[in-house]
């Protein structure tokens, strides 16, 4: 039902009594009053004294002294309070009570001041009586002023002490009384008038005031959510960190601090568009925010695109902050429905707990992004937990990459090779070069420890260069027939500039480009496929072949195989030991033989490292290996070396010097 529209005399009530103000309005008046009240009683009472002290001797005490008396201690406990008064503690409710009770004390205090004056009007000569319109014409303007925030007492105050003052004189027998009269009237009229202007001004600022401090609160929110998925942001993690670490060292608790990465959502967003891709990222926010009302005291924010963080702020063990982790990998895994299809994806955590030792908030997040990354590595759609081992190894990360940084990194860096084996024929048809790393701080490093390190650091391109140019250098005198398979780690494949660079070298050195292999991994097909593939192709029509390095460990789609620019895939030496034909493996491999057969892709199995196996391999129709049983990779001497013995490039010198 529609409410009836107030009439003038209930606007005007609700306007006398204050109901009609909202609450900030109501406590900028109270704030302006708190400061300006006090100032109102000292004048009224310090103009009182005078008063009363010049009638003293004429008039009797009951009208001089003693309501002087009562009205200081009113007055001061009054001031007193409203000294101390916060307005912006008071409810609506209570401001309004305290607005009106200004409106009510007007009225008393000016009815009660007025009466006295004219009580005291009677005594003395007529310099007493001027002093008592004087008192009267003069304090009420200083009162008129004081509470110029609440018109309704301006105006009661005006009304009592002008109209009573104006009455009383303008029927005196004096002149000057009657003078006095119409100047007090017209004075009272004009200030009045310029009171309610100054009024309107007040509330229109009052009114601005609130609006922009509502619009600062809307940037504020604005500029710490993340519109996408309504989680708080990059900055507002940053923020509520610091301050969770500060109070975390003052009360010595402890914080835990999560990573998220979604695994297989860049597939997702390349293959079925951006549209899906923020559609997906919505209800995974959803989901969190589901979680987040779960496990109270933990707060997830969106730090990046695909990349979510938590806060618990409650102290918790390892234990409780594993379950979360572990909760949030569950419901990463349960498919999403988008626009009626389905799609799956996984999440892989990794928490570090805050410990007031640290040395600033910045620890936690890389001991969490460390926790992350060793779970991406080592096992997807898992939670690790940053542990005492994996402080060691995030600290042997950091001497690495330090050490990869040394200005002598190409003197420290040589290529060893590894022949890849015929065995059909049972000749040495290529060698592999394989990244040795001999540091002058850290003394010999595998390329399974560092090649990862300076592919997150940036620096595996520098790196490869070296490889390359020390590679074929060494090419240079091999024999003709001998293949140079080099290794691109999945960074450089879309690194265009490098790929260039290796390009050129290909084309300038003396090596036929036939014979040179480039090896890459399935990772190198994860992100930006398309162009990958681009680039591998143009390697192709120089004459390079392509292999696919460590086949079958990875998570690729088979199918997608045959897209590829490859000539060789390589099967990884996981699957070569406890080869033997009951095996699990045995099955494996000749799986992935015969789907290199079906698309005509000549296959390497790496790792062979007994009779045994290569026994096995032959009966599957292998025709290469390479491996530990032929021979470990050798230096650039020791292979010209076997070289210059065996002319021919039979392979059964291998065996014998192996
Ligand atoms: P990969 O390319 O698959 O190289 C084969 C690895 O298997 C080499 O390890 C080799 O020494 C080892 N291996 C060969 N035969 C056997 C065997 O019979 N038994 C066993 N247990 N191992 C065998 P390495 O040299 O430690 O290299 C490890 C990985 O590091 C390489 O795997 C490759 O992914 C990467 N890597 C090495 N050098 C480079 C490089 O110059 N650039 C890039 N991007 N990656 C490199
Ligand atoms: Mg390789
Ligand atoms: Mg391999």
């Amino acid at each position: 039902m529609a409410q009836a529209k107030p009439n003038t005399i209930q606007k005007l009530k609700s306007w006398f009594l204050a109901g009609d103000k909202d609450l900030a309005m109501l406590r900028a008046q109270l704030t302006v009053l708190s400061g300006q009240l006090p100032m109102m009683y000292g004048i009224l009472l310090i103009s009182s004294w005078a008063l009363a002290i010049t009638h003293m001797s004429i008039a009797p005490d009951w009208l001089t002294l003693y309501p002087l008396v009562i009205a200081t201690v009113i007055v001061v406990f009054r001031s007193i309070d409203w000294l101390r008064l916060d307005p912006a503690s008071l409810s609506k409710k209570q401001a309004i009570s305290r607005v009106q009770a200004v409106i009510r004390l007007s009225v008393i205090i000016s009815v009660a001041f007025t009466t006295w004056s004219l009580m005291l009007f009677e005594y003395g000569d007529v310099l007493d009586k001027a002093h008592v319109s004087f008192y009267m014409a003069v304090t009420v303007i200083s009162c008129i002023f004081c509470l110029g925030s609440v018109p309704q007492a301006a105006l009661i105050v005006s009304i009592v002490v002008n109209g009573t003052f104006v009455g009383f004189f303008l029927f005196s027998d004096t002149v000057f009384f009657r003078a006095a009269a119409v100047n007090v009237t017209l004075v009272c009229t004009g200030m009045l008038f310029v009171m309610r202007q100054s009024y309107r001004h007040f509330c229109h600022m009052v009114e601005e005031e609130v609006r922009s401090k509502q619009l600062i609160e809307v940037n504020k929110r604005l500029a710490n959510r993340d519109s996408l998925t309504d989680l708080a942001n990059r900055r507002a993690f940053y923020n509520a960190l610091e301050r969770q670490c500060m109070e975390a060292c003052q009360s010595r608790n402890s914080i835990a601090v999560g990573a998220i990465d979604l695994d297989g959502f860049k597939p997702i967003n390349d293959m079925y568009g951006h549209m899906v891709g923020d559609l997906l990222l919505k209800q995974v926010g959803l989901r969190l925010q589901t979680l987040a009302s779960q496990f109270p005291g933990t707060d997830f924010f969106r730090v990046g695109g695909d990349e979510f963080s938590f806060i618990v702020s409650e102290p918790c063990s390892d234990g409780d902050s594993h379950l979360i982790g572990e909760q949030i990998c569950a419901v990463m895994q349960r498919p999403f429905d988008i626009d009626n299809s389905e799609v799956a994806i996984s999440a892989t955590v990794g928490i570090a707990h805050f410990d007031p030792d640290m040395d600033s908030f910045q620890d936690v997040i890389e001991k969490a992004d460390f926790a992350l990354y060793q779970g991406k590595r080592n096992e997807r759609g898992t939670c690790t937990i940053f542990s005492e081992y994996l402080h060691c190894q995030q600290r042997r990360t950091t001497q690495i990459q330090h050490a990869l940084k040394s200005e002598g990194l190409s003197d420290e860096i040589t290529p060893v090779f590894q022949p890849i084996v015929d065995i059909v024929h049972d000749r040495i048809i290529a060698v592999e070069a394989l990244a040795r790393w001999n540091s002058v701080s850290l003394g010999n490093v595998m390329p399974s420890e560092f090649i990862p390190v300076a592919e997150t650091s940036g620096c595996v391109a520098d790196i490869t260069k070296i490889v390359v140019e020390k590679s074929l250098a060494a090419a240079r005198d091999w024999p003709s027939a001998l293949q140079l398979s080099v290794n691109l780690s999945a960074k450089d494949v879309s690194d265009e500039d490098l790929l260039m660079w290796i390009y050129q070298r290909i084309v300038r050195s003396d090596i036929a480009p036939q014979r040179i292999n480039l090896e890459v991994t399935e990772t190198a097909f994860g992100t930006d496929s398309s162009k990958v593939e681009e680039h591998l192709r143009l390697f192709r029509h120089l004459g390079c072949g392509v292999s696919l390095d460590d086949f079958g460990v990875g998570h690729s789609s088979l199918s997608r195989l045959h897209h590829l620019p490859l000539t060789k895939i390589k099967i990884d030496k996981s699957f070569v030991s406890n080869l033997n034909r009951e095996a699990r493996n045995f099955t494996i491999v000749k799986s992935l033989l015969n789907l290199a057969r079906d698309i005509e892709l000549d296959c390497i199995v790496e790792g062979v490292e007994t009779e045994q196996e290569l026994k096995l391999l032959r009966e599957l129709q292998v025709n290469m290996v390479q491996g530990f049983y032929y021979s470990k990779p050798l230096s650039q001497e020791h292979l010209i070396e076997l070289l210059s013995q065996n002319g021919d490039l039979s392979a059964g010198s291998l065996r014998q010097s192996a």
